[in-house]
């Protein structure tokens, strides 16, 4: 209630009176004269602040004193960004270990940050696509200002970064450095001939365009990539070269369009969204034609073998995995940028891989599981809205978001609603099937609507996460733990 917050302040700002008054503890912060803190209020968080500080809210006085009682809008929290610059992201790519946490709800930071008080990874909180953002409803403004809000309550100085993630386009990227974001991952599927992977020598011989520059850089050549031999035939020079150079082409212009300016951007170059693994001999040859041409990536996502499906393990060949892990994360040495691995979450077969043959030197993406989490903590203590929203993925949602996820899901596996005591629903969270279907279905659940024009879930959903904000921290503080404990066992 405002009256907390008076008294609050009438008490003098004590740190010992937070807790009764509905303070956030560690959210009280001074600079340039400016008192500021956040509070809860039955429905909804504020921010509290010195008057003519630049925060526009509801006038209050108290402690013989005017405050502000603010919105977290976005124009306070540019304010936010200007007074305590912690709470603005900054380029962190080049650190040793990184991970992005994204945060679909725009809720998850602050159980992120009780898992990163162990661990000295630095974190990407806010790591949006296209894709999630027009699945959520939501704008890159949004998913940068709930996470420079939850860094100012959790008081988390150590510098985070704003990953506007899997971008296609110039106007993508422009959009998401006019919001401030300190990382672009440029995703170039579309410039990518995955066809030319499947084609025979002859195809390949037919439709290739000989470039005697890049032959005598390249073809039939032998390379020492940090103790990693590669070498590039002739057959495998023109298929890479049909397959990736106009990706190579996309990626330079967007690099010299961005990259060049004053502001230090991470640039990270993703080639995972693809048919077909990425050979090391190919990363090596796109890496290399990258840098020779002027571009700094600070991270570069290949395509690994066996399937990074979202929110599961690991499908595929350990072995072959970790043979080819090590010459992918031999030529990142090599040239000086760090392999980003993406759909990270739950991959806990692999973690202790990447760890290793990166001698720590990583960057993991991780988005899903956040949202899975959130998920099982409504089937733990709303079990009546579970049980509504599991049915609607399973008639409805599951199969109109197979459309744009790929997934191996069979539905068959999941245990029937009704078989199912209230108490077993989290349990549903343990299984791959049940993980897929409401992992991939969260931009339907979040949108349907009722008749009258009401959503049908997300009103309830975020009235739970807000009752349940502690138990959904406790959550990502074991399972992002889990990840990071696997990540850093062996090196
Ligand atoms: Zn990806």
């Amino acid at each position: 209630m405002i009256s907390d917050i008076e008294s609050f302040i009438n008490g003098g700002c004590a740190a010992a009176d937070c807790e009764a008054y509905g303070v956030y503890p560690r959210s009280l912060h001074t600079a340039e004269g400016v008192t500021a803190f956040m509070a809860a209020l039955e429905d909804r968080d504020v921010l509290a602040a010195s008057a003519g500080s630049g925060f526009s809210g509801e006038p209050l006085r108290a402690g013989g004193a005017d405050w502000v009682v603010c919105r977290l809008d976005h124009d306070n929290a540019q304010r936010l960004r200007a007074l305590f610059p912690f709470t603005a992201p900054e380029s962190v790519l080049t650190r040793e270990r990184t991970i992005g946490l994204g945060d679909r709800l725009g809720i998850a930071t602050p159980g992120h940050i009780r898992t990163l008080e162990k661990y000295d990874a630095s974190p990407i909180f806010a790591q949006q696509s296209i894709r999630e953002l027009t699945l959520t409803n939501r704008t890159f403004e949004d998913v940068l200002d709930c996470a420079s809000w939850a860094v100012f309550r959790e008081d988390f100085t150590r510098g985070f970064g704003a990953d506007g993630d899997h971008l296609k386009t110039e106007k993508e990227v422009e959009y998401a450095i006019s919001c401030g974001y300190t990382m672009i991952t440029l995703d170039c599927s579309e410039h990518i001939r995955g066809d030319a992977a499947a084609m025979t020598d002859e195809q390949v011989a037919a439709e290739y365009r000989g470039d005697p520059a890049l032959e005598a850089l390249y073809m039939n050549r032998e390379f020492d990539a940090d103790g990693e031999r590669i070498f590039i035939g002739e057959n495998a020079f023109r298929r890479m070269s049909l397959i990736y150079n106009e990706a190579i082409d996309f990626a330079v212009s967007i690099y010299k369009k961005f990259f060049t300016g004053e502001k230090t951007l991470d640039f990270e170059i993703s080639i995972d969204e693809t048919a077909t693994p990425t050979d090391p001999e190919q990363h090596f040859y796109v890496a290399s034609e990258l840098i020779r041409r002027g571009v700094k990536p600070a991270t570069v996502a290949p395509r690994f073998c066996g399937e990074f499906q979202k929110g599961i393990d690991y499908i595929g060949d350990l072995k072959q995995f970790e043979k080819e892990f090590a010459v992918h994360a031999a030529i990142a040495r090599h040239f000086g940028y760090k392999i980003s691995v993406h759909s990270g979450s739950d991959k806990f077969s692999v973690f202790s891989i990447v760890g290793r043959l990166t001698r720590g030197n990583f960057h993991l993406k991780t988005a899903g599981t956040n949202w899975l989490e959130a998920m099982a903590v409504v089937a733990e203590h709303d079990p009546a809205l579970y049980r509504e929203i599991h049915q609607y993925a399973l008639e409805y949602a599951f199969e109109k978001a197979t459309a744009y996820y790929h997934v191996t899901t069979n539905l068959n596996n999941i245990p029937a609603l009704d078989t199912l005591t209230d108490a077993q629903l989290p349990e549903l969270f343990a299984n791959n099937d049940a993980r897929q279907l409401i992992h991939i279905t969260y931009g339907l659940i979040l949108s349907e609507k009722n008749p009258d024009g009401t959503f049908r879930f997300k009103d309830r959903l975020y009235r739970d996460w807000r009752v349940y904000a502690e138990e959904y921290a406790q959550r990502l503080e074991r399972h992002i733990g889990r990840h990071l404990a696997e990540l850093y066992s062996e090196f």
